[in-house]
């Protein structure tokens, strides 16, 4: 049994990620502030003697003994990372700075959550991990971009200057149960405008692509990656290659659903990717890994989540 510290645990990724672990028979520590996640997220982990929650903001330093972090404490949706932008780049960077820094006193493995934004506006598609990047610094999106590529640089000095045992995935958009019907994503916002038969907002032509992993194959892929060697550090991107336009997401949604809903057009947010897709040879080769659940069966299980939270009342 290892005693493991999973930050921004009562989220969506979060919520699944301590589920397997307690699961798999370790002690779970979940630490959130509870700005996007739930109560409701992990209700259910408390019946596992050896969950604990602990509120906690992770701007704020913690003293805690653990062999493992997984740091996910940040607001992962645009509508909530620029709710306040300031306190976004703070959880990602002061966050990134107080895991590492419990890592160097106890000597804990720190795996972070970062995210394909790593990558902008990408003009090299699909991704490899080898891409630097095309962001802007000055953008409504950049409290997250730089905020999660400032964490990436803390990472990689903290294990160059202090030897901290550092693991960096490249998250690409992940959804599944537990995301919050109110979540702002593009997942969530259409099956819930689908089920209650209102209007599929597109933002701009929906030509742009996003490529879609199901919350179950990338859990697998973080233990996995938690499970490598001290000298595998990543950065490995983590994400299912399928690229679909958004407009073919909608129409999907609209057809698994039997929605009588619209499809209606509104502006394009700035910096808005155009295309997305990551390279997973990295992953592969190092972790074994690859998803397994296809985009249909994904959102069928998506669907019926939400399904039962309207049928609750809770949505
Ligand atoms: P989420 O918003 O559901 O979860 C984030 C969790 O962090 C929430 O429970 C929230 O309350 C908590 N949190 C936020 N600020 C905090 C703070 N200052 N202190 C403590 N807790 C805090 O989002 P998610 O999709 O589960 O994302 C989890 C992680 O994965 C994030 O770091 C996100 O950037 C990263 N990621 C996710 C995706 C994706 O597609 N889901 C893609 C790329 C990266
Ligand atoms: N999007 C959309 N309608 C929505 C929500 C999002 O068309 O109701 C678009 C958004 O503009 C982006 C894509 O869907 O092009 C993915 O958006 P999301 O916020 O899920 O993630 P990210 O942009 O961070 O990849």
């Amino acid at each position: 049994m290892k005693k493991i510290l999973v930050t921004g645990g009562a989220g969506f990724l979060g919520s699944h990620l301590c589920k397997k672990l307690l699961e798999e028979g370790n002690e779970v520590l979940c630490l959130d502030n509870f700005f996007t996640g739930s109560k409701r997220n992990i209700i259910d982990l408390q019946s596992y003697p050896y969950f604990e929650l602990v509120r906690h903001d992770i701007t704020r330093p913690i003293d805690l003994e653990v062999e493992e972090i997984y740091n996910l404490a940040c607001p992962a949706s645009p509508i909530h990372y620029q709710y306040d932008p300031i306190k976004t780049i703070q959880t990602s960077v002061m966050g990134a700075i107080n895991v590492l820094g419990l890592a160097k006193r106890t000597g804990a493995k720190v795996l972070q959550a970062s995210t394909s934004e790593i990558y902008g506006d990408p003009k090299v598609h699909p991704q490899p991990e080898g891409y630097w990047g095309n962001v802007n610094p000055i953008g409504i999106r950049s409290c997250y971009d730089e905020g999660k590529r400032c964490a990436e640089t803390l990472f990689f000095d903290y294990h160059r200057q202090n030897k901290v045992k550092i693991k960096v995935v490249r998250i690409f958009n992940t959804y599944g149960p537990n995301m919050h019907p109110n979540d702002g994503r593009v997942v969530s916002n259409f099956i819930m405008q689908a089920l209650r038969n209102e209007d599929i907002t597109i933002y701009g032509d929906g030509s742009q692509t996003r490529s879609f992993c199901y919350c179950d194959d990338l859990v697998r892929g973080f233990i996995a990656m938690m499970a490598t060697p001290d000298e595998v550090t990543g950065p490995v991107n983590l994400g299912n290659p399928g690229e679909f336009t958004i407009k073919q997401l909608a129409e999907l949604v609209i057809d698994l659903t039997g929605a009588k809903s619209r499809l209606i057009y509104k502006p394009l947010p700035s910096d808005d990717p155009t295309q997305r897709k990551p390279v997973i040879d990295k992953a592969r080769e190092l972790l074994g890994w690859e998803p397994t659940v296809q985009l249909r069966e994904g959102l069928q299980r998506t669907i019926a989540y939400f399904e039962g939270l309207i049928r609750e009342g809770v949505a």
